[in-house]
């Protein structure tokens, strides 16, 4: 799908809305959910502007490793890793995605049920 710039994650992005951020680097930027599902709930999104998991191309191949990399590296610095964490991209509408700047959820700090609702 076409990329919108003007989704909120762009928008932060560029610090045109503030977050509380948690890691950055050259490649993304994590920063904490504003409605958090769980005691600990952070999103990691590419620098890169990519609307949904699926429109990620060859060439991002490696940004998305760094994503999930990033994901696990942050929930070690915040002490949630042992205890276990889940990892969640939601690709497109029906997958519950509101915000079309990829992003993986991070969830922690309670029972996580499966199978996902
Ligand atoms: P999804 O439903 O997978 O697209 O996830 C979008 C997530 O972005 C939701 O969990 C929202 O709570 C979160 N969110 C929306 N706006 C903001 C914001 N300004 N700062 C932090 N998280 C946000």
């Amino acid at each position: 799908m076409n990329y919108d710039p003007s989704n909120v994650f762009a928008r932060i992005l560029r610090q045109e809305i503030p977050a509380q951020r948690l890691h950055e680097d050259e490649h993304c930027v994590a920063f904490r959910d504003v409605a958090p599902q769980a005691p600990t709930h952070f999103l990691v999104i590419p620098k890169r502007s990519i609307a949904r998991l699926g429109d990620a191309a060859p060439e991002d191949t490696l940004l998305l490793g760094h994503l999930l990399q990033t994901a696990a590296a942050v929930a070690k610095k915040l002490g949630v890793a042992d205890d276990g964490f889940r990892v969640v991209i939601n690709h497109g509408a029906g997958a519950g995605q509101t915000v079309f700047h990829l992003h993986v959820h991070v969830l922690a700090g309670r029972n996580l049920g499966w199978p996902p609702g």
